[in-house]
């Protein structure tokens, strides 16, 4: 599993584990959480806890009485939808641990049989896959530990387990794979891509991919256009049902395997940070309006300009509600009232029309223009953006990804300052990826709601409502017009042709 998952998430070792079984998923923050026999209990435990819970050692004879291990990991193979469940070794020295393996398998979509060079297929091993083969579910056969063993050793090893499967199950042999798990893991925390080859564990994964993404996919399909089938001839529809056929034979042509991509987004541990102009832009607003507040009550000047602007935008004025005291807010806008009360006896007394008097009291309304606030952090959100747009020229795409992520309106800004055809195009397609990670922990935590499995949530699947929202739309009036950024000095109102 850790060879697969590229890290040592999970406990090894020599000493059989208890009869626990481990449920691994895709989580996007490592998280594990373990359950009960007999009670509906459950507990949290890091990754670091966990030997101490579901190995022999840390748990001698299960006396914790642990049953299931839910592990979630950021893993991209688990990404693609595997959910592992990691059973005790069969025939191992603690019987139990065999009678919780037999108990599991009947769960199970496919059954993958890790076995190694130095005890290959025992007899528990083939009962095993016999009773599984019987049930009709895939089966791939892992021989582990080949670094354990010289060539010849290894080729007349694997020869005879290949003929006891043949004995077994004739041209239904289940595939047989040589791997060494303890080389491929060395490579993949090296980043040594011939080690990797040569581990062989690259061929076992294609192929558990290719089953995990095309196959059950198809055969999930096909089975699902069948029950349809029943319906529609039931309500004799044979429009519907001639469409269905061809879906049918479209979903049974066998289809090109094409492991999804990761999206090159950078493998994350740490839950992201929101984006960060919108960050600058909230932070820059309230400092200046903790200092606008106090000339509210005692700079004239201050006054004036507010009452001019007719108060501030639909952003900013609860801000300023929640920062400032009532008795400046009453000193600073009696001004501002009495100037729209001005405006609107104006209207009246030269009988506007209905459409006319309905532009100019939006006109007169601050919340139509860009704010005494926002100009004052719109520098601040430029610059913020330009440093994204030289981190995005320097390092790539992928580097804005890596401590945060721009909201829908902060990216837009960044393509049209990073100008490069090809870099626009790269960080479409991660801004695209962030997005569809997004959904993905909003769909994980909803079926988790709906399951009753809110504890199964990670953090990151937790705060992804807030994080959805936030990634669509950019802290309110936080518009920054193309002059600004160039400039990075606000725009005077009759440049916005505001009135
Ligand atoms: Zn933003
Ligand atoms: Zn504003």
């Amino acid at each position: 599993m850790n060879a697969m998952l590229g890290r040592d998430w999970l406990p090894t070792g020599v000493v059989p584990l208890t009869s626990v079984i481990t449920a691994v998923s895709y989580g996007s923050n490592p998280k594990a959480v373990l359950h009960y026999q007999n009670t509906s209990l459950f507990m949290d435990v890091t990754l670091d806890e966990l030997p101490r819970h579901i190995t022999e050692r840390g748990n001698p004879g299960n006396i914790e009485g642990v049953s299931v291990a839910e592990v979630q990991l950021p893993a991209d193979l688990l990404r693609l939808g595997f959910h592992f469940i990691d059973t005790p070794g069969l025939g191992s020295a603690i019987a139990e641990n065999t009678r919780t393996t037999q108990r599991f398998l009947p769960e199970a979509d496919a059954l993958l049989l890790v076995t190694s060079y130095d005890s290959a297929l025992t007899e528990e091993e083939c009962g095993t896959l016999e009773q599984a083969q019987s049930g009709g579910r895939p089966i791939f056969v892992v021989l582990n530990k080949q670094d354990a063993v010289g060539p010849a050793e290894r080729e007349e090893v694997f020869a005879h387990v290949r003929g006891r499967l043949t004995q077994l199950f004739g041209a239904a042999a289940p595939p047989l794979f040589s791997v060494s798990a303890t080389q491929a893991l060395a490579a993949r925390l090296a980043g040594d891509r011939s080690a990797l080859e040569g581990s062989g564990l690259e061929i076992f994964e294609d192929a558990l991919t290719c089953f995990l993404v095309e196959d059950r996919r198809q055969a999930f399909l096909v089975g699902l256009c069948g029950r349809i089938e029943g319906l529609l001839q039931q309500a004799g529809d044979h429009v519907l049902l001639d469409e269905l056929e061809a879906l049918r034979r479209q979903f049974a042509m066998p289809v090109p395997a094409t492991p999804a991509a990761s999206g090159g987004l950078p493998a994350r541990t740490q839950p992201l940070a929101g984006c960060e102009v919108c960050t600058v832009l909230r932070e820059e607003a309230d400092q200046f309006l903790s200092h606008f507040q106090l000339a509210l009550y005692g700079d004239r000047q201050a006054q004036e300009q507010l009452a001019t602007r007719g108060g501030l935008c639909d952003a900013h004025l609860p801000r300023l509600e929640a920062l400032a005291a009532p008795r400046e807010i009453a000193t600073g806008f009696a001004p501002v009232l009495a100037a729209q009360a001005a405006r609107l006896r104006i209207l009246a007394r030269d009988r506007a029309t209905a459409a006319l008097a309905c532009e100019a009291v939006v006109a007169a309304q601050a919340a139509s223009r860009i704010c005494l606030v926002c100009d004052a952090v719109a520098p601040a959100g430029a610059a913020a953006l330009r440093r994204m747009a030289v981190t995005v020229r320097q390092f790539g795409a992928a580097a804005l990804y890596r401590n945060g992520s721009p909201c829908l309106r902060h990216f837009a800004e960044l393509l049209r300052l990073v100008e490069d055809a090809a870099l626009v195009g790269n960080l479409l397609g991660l801004q695209a990826a962030l997005m569809e990670r997004l959904e993905e922990d909003l769909r994980r935590l909803s079926l988790k709601q709906d399951a009753a499995q809110r504890h199964a949530a990670s953090a990151e699947e937790l705060a992804a409502p807030a994080r959805a929202l936030h990634a669509l739309a950019s802290v309110p009036a936080a518009r920054l017009a193309p002059e600004v950024l160039r400039s990075g000095r606000p725009m005077a109102d009759t440049d916005r042709g505001l009135p």
